[in-house]
This record gives structure tokens, sequence and C-alpha cells, in this order.
């Protein structure tokens, strides 16, 4: 029992039938007894969309605006999964960056998390709330939008852990955990049961894109331990501490 944070990246929730299997994943431990935070990437490949679309209009867009429109996935995310679980029964409010707020520096396209605002999860938790939150995207100090660099849902969930303080921290994906290289690209690769930041940090900056490089920092700061496991396959998944 205690504050349990799951984050789907965008894969896990591509399209409604994988919704409804991370819904399973969330039920579980609000059946449990836990209170859960779910944190969620823009499903698919809505990202990469967006961008090519702007791309389309100009290939140096005005930065504020650039971070407008590729935050926009991740909020169809969150309201779709709180629809659907409200559907199977169960109370879910969802929360866009600013309205959290969660507050960022100044660096769109790459910004950092300076600050979250836990009143509003914590009082939604205690009245039984599902809080789902969109990753990947804050505020700045001039209430504009910011976004945390490519694949920086991971880098929300780290950090809504460390300031709610929560008792775990589940990163699903789509492979059972962090393996010693790309599974997809090498199918023999050997999963880690169990990795340092240090050494995940150094991964993470080679390329090793199951985790943000920002995220694995934030949680050594924090002392955060992180697990990775798969949405979609049985497994015991990597811990990150
Ligand atoms: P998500 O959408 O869940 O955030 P990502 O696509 O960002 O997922 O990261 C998961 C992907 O990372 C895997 O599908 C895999 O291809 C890739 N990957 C690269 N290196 C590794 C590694 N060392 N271990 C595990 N996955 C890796
Ligand atoms: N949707 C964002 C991206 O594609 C953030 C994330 O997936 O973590 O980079
Ligand atoms: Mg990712």
């Amino acid at each position: 029992m205690g504050i349990v944070i799951q984050k789907f990246g965008g894969s896990s929730v591509a399209d409604t039938k994988k919704l409804n299997l991370v819904c399973k994943h969330i039920i579980k431990n609000v059946d449990e007894g836990n209170k859960v935070i779910v944190v969620v990437s823009a499903q698919g490949k809505t990202t990469d969309i967006l961008i090519k679309e702007e791309e389309e209009i100009t290939n140096n867009p005005n930065k504020r605006e650039h971070d407008v429109l590729i935050s926009v996935g991740e909020q169809i995310t969150i309201a779709k999964l709180a629809i659907l679980l409200n559907e199977l029964g169960y109370k879910a409010k969802s929360y866009t960056g600013w309205q959290i707020p969660i507050l960022t520096d100044n660096i769109y396209g790459n910004a950092n998390i300076l600050d979250i605002n836990t009143d509003k999860i914590l009082e939604d938790l205690n009245n039984n709330f599902i809080v789902i939150v969109a990753g990947f995207q804050g505020i700045n100090e001039f209430n504009e939008i910011t976004t945390l660099g490519r694949g920086g849902s991971d880098t929300t969930a780290v950090a809504l852990a460390a300031y709610t303080n929560a008792d775990k921290l589940i990163i699903y994906t789509d492979v059972d955990g962090v393996f010693e290289t790309d599974p997809n690209i090498d199918p023999n690769a050997k999963k880690i049961e169990k990795i340092s930041y240090d050494q995940m940090i150094e991964m993470a900056n080679n390329g090793a894109k199951v985790l943000h490089n920002k995220c694995v920092e934030m949680a050594q700061k924090y002392n955060v331990p992180i697990i990775v496991k798969s949405t979609f396959e049985k497994g015991t998944g990597t811990i990150v501490n």
C-alpha cells in the first residue's frame, strides 16, 4: 500500500486495445489498495507525425509554438485513458503539465523540471481518484508550454515519484527491461536484472533510448529506484538503482 507511479510509453498506449491492457495494469494496483499516479506518452508515432507536419510548414519554427504543437499528443492520451477508466467503473482525473503545474526552466524543446506542485495530485489520491498526468510537458515562469526533450515522459514519471515521495515507480515499455544491447536489433541480447544509475546513464547516453538519460540522472539525484518492464509480456523486468 502506498503511492505507485506507472508510466506507459507510446507503444503501450498506441490504440484502444492497448489502452485496455494498460487499464488492467493500473486497476491491479488500485484493487490492491494503492494510490496510483499514471504518466503517459503520446499514442504510437503521434509526436513524430506532428513534427513531420510541422516540417511541411517550416524547418525553422518559432520555439514556443514548436512546443505548443509537439505537446498535444499526450493530452489526447490522458483524456482517453481517464474516459476508459471511468467506463470500467474507476474514478480517474487527467492533468496536463500546466494544470498541475510542473514548472520547468525556459529551454524550449529540452526543458528541465524545476518544481512540481503536488497539492491537487495528493488531494485527488486521497479522494480515491487515479491521477493521470501528461508526460513530456511542463510550463515555464512565463506560463508558456515547454517540452522536456524527446522521450521525456520518463523524466516526468521520475520527477513525480521524487516530489510525491512515491513507494514504487514502474516504467512500462515494449520490451521486458534493459538489455545489454537493443533487443529489437539483436534478438539474442541478454536482459540485465539490476543496473546502477551510473551504468544506466552511460547506456542512455550511448543511445539506449529505453530510458531517457535525464530521467536516470534525476532518479539518481533523488534516489528513486526505477523498475522497467513490459506492458505486453510477463517478466521480471530490470531494476535501476
Ligand atoms: P516507450 O515508447 O515505452 O518510451 P521507447 O521506444 O522510448 O519506449 O524505448 C523502448 C525501446 O528502446 C525498445 O523497443 C528498444 O528497441 C529500445 N532499446 C534500445 N536500447 C535498448 C536496451 N539496451 N535495452 C532495452 N531496450 C532498448
Ligand atoms: N511523446 C514524446 C516523444 O515522442 C515523449 C515520450 O514519448 O516520452 O518524444
Ligand atoms: Mg521512451
